[in-house]
């Protein structure tokens, strides 16, 4: 079979024997895949730092018929993120996005969307130097595109509007919930951060202001964001536990 070749951020590699690294990443134009990268573990690969996680490549593989892990042939540099890829906290976020692409989306289908958002995202963590507010417009927006977001004006249960009140949210149900019908455990979505979704919905994580950061709101939203995602999901994303000690 000839090689095909896409646009891909890695994911993740795991060793494989002796030599060998399992890659898993996200390919423009292929959705999401898993390969073997032969010999990556060599000191000598011709690999270099291409297979970091959240690293933008270039990807040349093959597919193999009869086996779902396709041949990786070569990598080639497009960004890497260095800066993030060696902090300890910052490589905490590029983990956090790495599961939750992993759990939302299915191997194999071409996600343009998804594709730009995560690489917005990296690139953001990497330029920012930190993860809240890009790690809260990543969790808002991965719940967008995949069409799970409730409204934020009124009661799932009543249809009460919120107002300038709290609504609320758990990881237990899927939309927002007013004083009156929240559960409890359930974490306050204030009004600021309402308001702070309707910024994230209308510009681009790039062009959004540092000032933001410091706002509850975005805090707010990331755990909302991310309580969806593993609603919709029904599992708990691991990486979350780090990011929160
Ligand atoms: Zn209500």
């Amino acid at each position: 079979m000839p090689a095909r070749e896409t646009e891909a951020i890695i994911l993740k590699t795991f060793p494989l024997g002796e030599a060998d690294r399992l890659v898993s990443f996200l390919g423009r134009s292929s959705g999401r895949m898993r390969g073997v990268a032969a010999g990556a573990r060599r000191l000598k690969n011709r690999y270099g730092s291409t297979l970091q996680v959240l690293s933008h490549v270039r990807i040349w593989y093959v597919e193999r018929e009869t086996r779902d892990l396709v041949r990786i042939q070569q990598a080639e540099l497009l960004d890497s993120f260095n800066k993030a890829q060696s902090d300890y906290s910052l490589s905490t976020g590029l983990a956090l996005v790495s599961e939750t692409v992993e759990q939302v989306l299915p191997e194999h289908e071409v996600n343009e969307a998804m594709f730009r958002l995560v690489l917005l995202t990296a690139k953001e963590v990497e330029r920012r130097a930190a993860t809240a507010l890009s790690l809260a417009y990543f969790a808002f927006w991965t719940v967008r595109l995949a069409g799970c977001l409730p409204r934020f004006d009124l009661c799932a249960v009543c249809g009460q509007p919120f107002g300038k009140g709290s609504a609320f949210q758990d990881s237990f149900h899927p939309g927002l919930y007013d004083a009156e019908h929240r559960r409890p455990g359930m974490k306050p979505v204030s009004h600021e951060a309402r308001e702070l979704a309707e910024v994230f919905a209308k510009q681009r994580l790039d062009q959004l202001d540092e000032g933001l950061t410091a706002l509850p709101g975005v805090q707010e939203l990331r755990d909302a964001g991310l309580n969806w995602i593993e609603h919709h999901t029904e599992r708990r994303l691991a990486t979350r536990t780090l990011l929160e000690t």
